[in-house]
């Protein structure tokens, strides 16, 4: 089986694409995609994210404020607290830092990102980071306020192989999105390709960044096989491989999916 470590299940189109998230969760059930991990963008988002999914299982959730949602409202420490202790949140965040798009908002996105790893130590969740852009600030901030202990993952990971390997050093995990079937990101391959299979999860990021060969259409998180066999493909391994390996980092990092069911 496979686990999409990173969807948005609750921003797919339920409008005129699918019926209800059921319809989507049992998709992906018959691609081998048995577990994913709903990540939230803002603590608004993530209520209703809650009230939209709750019902369904096999779904572990995260809480917390995207890098590009941090300048809308001044991060609330104790609010993050509040609601990323709540039962089947495994990690805080989306959190990090993006100076690709919002360079002009450093500061807020630093501020939140130094919050959220705060919250992950006292809470012993992982942090899911989002990092494009901004190398040596993230990696300074992991290393300053994160727990090594706890760790976390950084997700959609396009940057370079020495910051992957360095946040492996520091007890992190890195996560293969549908960009690695993008012909356009050789760079990108060469570095999943040498990356320990021990430190790699898979995600989906759905509805954004579908894999080839969906690409341009929305993402779900059924597309984590096309990103797993493309990975296998990677590095000279079977699917099942690489599918077995991934579902155990996942449960390394965010605990057994027992528990969430
Ligand atoms: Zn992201
Ligand atoms: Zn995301």
């Amino acid at each position: 089986m496979l686990i999409d470590s990173h969807c948005h299940l609750d921003r797919l189109n339920y409008e005129t694409l699918h019926k209800d998230p059921k319809q989507v969760i049992d998709h992906a059930a018959s691609q081998d995609v048995n577990y994913m991990l709903v990540v939230s963008i803002s603590l608004d988002e993530y209520q209703n994210m809650r009230r939209a999914l709750d019902e369904y299982p096999n779904l572990a959730f995260s809480c917390g404020v995207h890098p590009l949602h941090a300048h809308e409202t001044p991060i609330e420490p104790e609010r993050l607290r509040e609601l990323g202790g709540q039962p089947r949140v495994v990690a805080l965040g989306e959190t990090g830092l993006d100076y690709f798009y919002s360079p002009q908002t450093k500061e807020q996105q630093t501020q939140s990102f130094i919050e959220h790893l705060k919250a992950s130590r006292e809470l012993k969740k992982p942090v899911i980071i989002h990092t494009r852009d901004a190398k040596d600030e993230t990696l300074e901030l992991i290393k300053k306020y994160g727990d090594p202990d706890v760790g976390g993952v950084l997700h959609c990971f396009t940057e370079d192989y020495d910051m992957a390997m360095q946040a492996i050093d520091m007890g992190y995990f890195v996560s293969a999105s549908g960009i690695i079937t993008f012909k356009s990101a050789k760079k990108v391959q060469q570095m999943f390709a040498k990356l320990p299979l021990e430190r790699l999860l898979v995600e989906t990021d759905s509805p954004y960044l579908a894999p080839v060969p969906f690409r341009g259409s929305e993402n779900q998180p059924a597309y984590t096989r096309q990103v797993a066999e493309h990975l296998a493909e990677l590095k000279g391994i079977s699917y099942e491989q690489v599918a077995k390996a991934t579902t155990a980092n996942f449960q390394t990092l965010f605990g057994s999916i027992e528990s969430c069911r």
